[in-house]
Formats: structure tokens, sequence, C-alpha cells
């Protein structure tokens, strides 16, 4: 039986040495640390809090930022190690973009130098955990215009009301970047909220049939008082917000890929061990048919996020390049995680084969960081012209 490898274009070697150590490093750690304990802890909707120690000594926190204790590799790495994460398990990678890409990414893309000397080293070592929070119980796609939460200048502080939903890690969170329109100019605002300030609640979202090991919150802010030092001094509109989006939901791309890339491996190991009709259900015309329909996908999907990473490291990278992969991956994967679970027949539904956590978890994914109709008509406003939002 030949070895099971979802890269059959061999992207993955085209990686310069060290990179390519990192990435087969982050693999490695997946497969011994997190392979063997993912089920349970999704099934229980828990997060493996003693794994992010053993996470950082990996150093690919804050992986293509420059300074900060940062190391200043490229986005194509950070798209493989999306990848490597998703391969195993998509509720860790979406704990790991909050961290470095959202939260992160908001401090170095948004904040003052003070801002990113005091957060940026310790959460490259993941000694501090933050979150993002954005989304809103009543506004989701629409955020762009349609934040309700807001913020008051009073003095040296600001004052915060207003409700976050979906808000990953931030149960557990040292901070919380909020974002929150300006009740005097309009404009929104970007906040870090620290954990402890009594204005601050997280209460975890129970029930999800998705990535259930991220631990999701609705947060309420009642009076939050955090002070002028603590907003983002670099966010001064939803414009600067967008930036730290356009990062992030290429990384999303990435994931979408090493969902189906785990998925597609899964489903390929599996038909040559099952037995029907006393042959491996490998070895049946139409078994090989789907699995090369996913492999040509999968193939195809690769090479998009590959030259899409090159587009982010040479800084030409817009909306519409990172939303068009955004949503052609999260749509080949849905096909993809589909079929290969099809392809485990009966045992496709039991959580311990895996693949039905791969089915599950490939729903979020397709929805969050803009679904799919947010993102196609942001390509659909670069390519026609015209905006469909309203
Ligand atoms: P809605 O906006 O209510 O959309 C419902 C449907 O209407 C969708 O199909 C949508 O495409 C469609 N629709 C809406 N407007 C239009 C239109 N103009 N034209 C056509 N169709 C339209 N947010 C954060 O801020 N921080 C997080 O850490 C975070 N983590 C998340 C984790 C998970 C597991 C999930 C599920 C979500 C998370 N989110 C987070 C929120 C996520 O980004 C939103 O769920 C997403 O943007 C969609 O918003 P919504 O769920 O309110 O759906």
């Amino acid at each position: 039986i030949p070895p099971i490898n979802g890269d059959f274009y061999e992207l993955g070697k085209t990686l310069p040495g060290h990179e390519r150590d990192i990435q087969l490093r982050v693999r490695e750690f997946m497969e011994r640390e997190i392979k063997p304990i993912a089920n349970d802890y999704w099934n229980r909707g828990e997060f493996p809090m003693q794994i992010i120690p053993k996470m950082a000594e990996l150093d690919i926190a804050g992986l293509t930022y420059q300074g900060y204790g940062c190391p200043g590799h490229s986005a194509l790495l950070e798209g493989f190690v999306a990848m490597e994460m998703a391969r195993i398990d998509t509720s860790i990678s979406t704990f790991f973009g909050v961290q470095s890409g959202l939260a992160m990414g908001s401090i170095y893309l948004c904040g003052s130098e003070e801002q990113k000397k005091e957060w940026l080293p310790p959460m490259q070592k993941l000694e501090k955990i933050g979150a993002f929070g954005l989304t809103e119980p009543e506004v989701g796609s629409g955020v762009a215009g349609g934040l309700t939460t807001t913020c008051k200048r009073e003095g040296d502080a600001w004052v915060l009301n207003g409700q976050k939903k979906w808000i990953g890690n931030a149960t557990f969170s040292d901070m919380t970047i909020i974002w929150a329109r300006d009740l005097e100019d309009q404009q929104v605002k970007g906040f870090i909220v620290r954990k402890g300030n009594p204005g601050f609640k997280a209460e975890k979202l129970e029930d999800k049939m998705a990535l259930r090991t991220v631990q999701n919150a609705l947060i309420t802010l009642t009076n939050c008082e955090v002070p002028e030092t603590d907003r983002l001094q670099e966010a001064n509109s939803f414009k600067d917000t967008a930036k730290v989006l356009r990062m992030t939901r290429a990384g999303v791309a990435w994931q979408a890929v090493g969902c189906a890339r785990g998925a597609y491996e899964l489903a390929l190991a599996y038909t040559n061990e099952r037995k029907q009709f006393g042959r491996p259900i490998a070895s049946f015309q139409l078994v090989q048919d789907l699995l090369v329909t996913m492999l040509g996908d999968l193939t195809a999907m690769q090479t998009m996020v590959f030259r899409l990473s090159e587009m982010q490291d040479g800084d030409i990278l817009k909306d519409e390049h990172a939303s068009l992969a955004k949503v052609f991956c999260t749509l080949r994967m849905r096909s993809i995680v589909d079929n290969s679970r099809a392809l485990f027949g009966g045992n496709g539904i039991l959580l311990r084969h895996d693949i039905a956590r791969f089915v599950a978890d490939a729903e979020a994914v397709y929805s969050y960081e803009g679904t799919k109709e947010i993102n196609s008509l942001i390509v659909g406003r670069a390519i026609t012209g015209h905006s469909a939002f309203v």
C-alpha cells in the first residue's frame, strides 16, 4: 500500500529547509499530543489546557510578525502551520488562529508601541491568551456598518456597553479585543479588555455541534471601564478592523485545506483497511473515482492557498483575494469531508473513527470569518464594481 499523503503535488517540499522543519515539527506535535485526545475533549466540550505550554515550545505564535519576540517567518509557512493543525483537529487550529491571528494581529496591526511591547512577547510564548470580540448576538454578517456595542469617552477612560457572541477563547483569556462604536464620532474603535474587569462577563456557549473543543463565549459588557491607554491607538475605523480580518481570512482558507486533507487521508486509509466482497473497498472503481475527485479538489485548494500566501508575502493581497480562497476552499472542504464520511459507511458516524468530527467542524469553518455569501459578495463587488450588500 503506498503512503497516505494528501499533498500530491509536494507543495510542502518547496518550503526552505528551516521552514519545512517547522512544518514537520507541528505535524509531529499534532499527531503525538493532539490526535490521541481530540475526540475525548471534543465530546466533553472542554479545552485541553495542558497542551498550551507544549504548543508554546513550537515557537509558532505570531509567526510572521517582525520584532516583539516574534519569529518573522513567511506567510506561506503560517499557512502550512494552520493546515497541519486542522489536518488533525480544527478546534485546535481555531484556538491557535484566534490567539496568533485575530488577537495578536489586532495588537500588531492596530496597537501602539507600548501595547505591542506589553502584549506580543507573552502572547507569543502563549503565557497570555487572547480573544477577539467583533460579532454580536444580533449582528454577524453586517458588522461593518451595524455594530451596536458602544464606547463613550469619560475623562481618561472609555465606557463600553453591549454584547458579543461566539467569542473564541474568551472564557479563559487574559485579554479580549472588543470592537465598539464610538457614540461621539460613530467610528469603530478597538479596546483591550483585561481579565477580571468587573464590567466584563463571559459565559460559555453550550450545545455546539461543531468545534466543540473551542470555548466560545457570550460576552456582556456593562459599563465596562477601559483606560484610554488600553484603546488600540491605531484603530480609527472599521477599515482597521478589516485589515486584521484580511490577514486571518487567508488563514481560514488554509484551515479548510487542512480539514479537507485530514478527511481525505482518513478515507484513503480506511478504504484500504475495510474489506467487502473479499477485497479492500479501495479496489473498487467507484471508490477510486471518488478518491480521485477528492484529491483533485484538494490539490486545487492547496495550489490556490499557496499562491494566496505568496501574494501575502509579496504584500499584494487584497480582501477579494482572501475572500475568493475562503469561499472556494470551504465549499470544496464541505464536499470532501462529506464524501470521506460516506466512504466510512456506518462507521462514519461513530466519533471514534474521527471522520464524524471533521464533518461537524467543517460546518463552523464554512460559516465563520464571513459566510460563503458575504465573502462571495466581497469578490462580486471587486469584479463587477457593484456592491450588493445593501
Ligand atoms: P448571519 O449574519 O445572521 O447570517 C445568516 C445567513 O444569512 C448566512 O447564510 C449569511 O450568509 C446570510 N446573509 C447575511 N447577509 C446577507 C446578504 N447581504 N446577502 C446574502 N446572504 C446574507 N466572531 C468573533 O467576533 N470572534 C470569534 O472568535 C468568533 N468565533 C466564532 C466561532 C464559531 C464556531 C462560529 C460559528 C462563529 C464565530 N464568530 C466569531 C462569528 C462568525 O464570524 C459569524 O458567525 C459569521 O460572521 C456569521 O454571522 P452570523 O452567525 O450572525 O450569521
